[in-house]
């Protein structure tokens, strides 16, 4: 119950409210303060994981699945660096901003595939399966089954981001609101990152590189794990 309880009001949420929220927090025109430095924050994170997959300097050959692409902020730069990316994301508008603007940047490009789905109905293998900043809306009983199923999706690699616990109070009383549901601030649910290792490790995977992004808003754990 409490699984599809949690889906449901995640959907919803992004395909209303939050939808409208963070279509502009992940755009360029105006916002307020607080928006801009989460903004900033998100670009930082997307933009590590951009500078650590043209280092390696292999994207043309690479499959990356973005589970939870939101509007394509990280799917359309790698698209762009000629990856094949299989986005797809709960919210159905989300998606749909997700292909307005891979249309806008990349013309009819056929590197991007865009679905509706949520992430534990993904299947399929990828070189590369990548998921940012959505564990945040993942109580910590669920997280060892999602991370699992990335994982089975992933022939080499996994990079995820989240909300790291030991940032705890600040990150709650700064970022609750920003969340669904009635308690706003348990809503946000953040993760342990020794927790988070374990999980990859159980599944085969080691830890490789690390990113940390902290602005005043934004509080993002970003690890990238390769198969042992
Ligand atoms: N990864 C993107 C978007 C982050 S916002 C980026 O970093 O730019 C979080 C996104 O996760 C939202 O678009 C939301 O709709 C999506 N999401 C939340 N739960 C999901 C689930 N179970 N399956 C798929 N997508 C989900």
């Amino acid at each position: 119950m409490k699984v599809a309880d949690d889906k449901t009001i995640v959907r919803e949420y992004f395909n209303s409210t939050g939808f409208d929220r963070w279509r502009r927090i992940y755009g360029d025109g105006e916002v307020n303060k607080v928006q801009l430095d989460i903004r900033n924050g998100h670009q930082q994170t997307v933009d590590t994981v951009i500078g650590w997959l043209k280092d390696d300097g292999n994207l043309p050959q690479l499959s990356i699945c973005d589970a939870g692409c939101g509007v394509g902020s990280l799917s359309i730069p790698l698209a762009a660096d000629g990856a094949k990316v299989y986005a797809s994301d709960i919210s159905e508008k989300m998606v749909t901003e997700a292909k307005d603007r891979a249309l806008q940047a990349l013309g009819n490009s056929e590197n991007t595939i865009f679905a509706v789905q949520d992430l534990e109905s993904l299947g399929g293998s990828y070189h590369t399966v990548i998921c940012l900043d959505v564990l945040i809306h993942y109580p910590q009983e669920k997280v060892e089954e999602m991370i699992s199923h990335l994982c089975s999706l992933a022939k080499s690699r996994v990079i995820m981001s989240f909300a790291p616990k030991t940032w705890a109070l600040t990150i709650l009383k700064k970022i609750g609101s920003f969340f669904p549901g009635p308690s706003k601030a348990t809503r946000a649910y953040l993760h342990r990152e020794a927790d988070v290792v374990k999980i990859l490790q159980n599944n085969g995977f080691s830890v490789q590189r690390q990113g940390m992004t902290k602005t005043s808003f934004y509080y993002s754990r970003l690890l990238e794990a390769t198969r042992k």
